[in-house]
């Protein structure tokens, strides 16, 4: 059930949460996601992961 009262996205539906871009693992409440950002194209385009060694993994 989704509250639109909630705070900032404390509780994000496992449906609604990101998947890492390397393992595609749900992100959900995790302290180690990393989101990357750039601008292509004039718009902000942003990739998930789960931890930092996904994010390594998938820059190499
Ligand atoms: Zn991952």
């Amino acid at each position: 059930m989704v509250d639109p009262t909630s705070d900032l996205g404390e509780d994000v539906d496992e449906a609604d949460a990101p998947e890492c871009e390397h393992c595609g693992a749900k992100i959900v409440q995790s302290p180690t996601h990393r989101v990357v950002t750039w601008v292509e194209g004039g718009a902000v385009e942003s990739t998930h992961f789960c931890s930092a060694e996904c994010r390594d993994a998938y820059d190499q």
